[in-house]
């Protein structure tokens, strides 16, 4: 008997192809994370609004994970307003 390779399938939320299907994480406010498995076509809205938002790096956007993004809260919060 031949090993069976595992093969992990996403579909797209939005069409349900299997065709270069990426997952985003997308965190509403004050919501929980919900993960999107978005094909080429439909994740070009997601990717566009990326593109538009300034980030530190110009090669793209940063996945950070949550506590990453709960420290740099702390960091923020911990700059006394009108310095700086
Ligand atoms: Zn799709």
């Amino acid at each position: 008997m031949k090993p069976v390779a595992k093969i992990e399938v996403r579909a797209c939320d939005a069409c349900g192809t299997q065709d270069d299907v990426r997952t985003y994480r997308v965190t509403a406010p004050g919501g929980k994370a919900q993960e999107l498995d978005l094909c080429r076509e439909h994740a070009e809205p997601v990717d566009a609004l990326l593109g538009k938002v300034r980030t530190s790096t110009s090669a793209g956007f940063t996945v950070i994970t949550e506590e990453e993004l709960e420290e740099r809260k702390r960091s923020v919060a911990r700059r006394s307003p009108g310095k700086g």
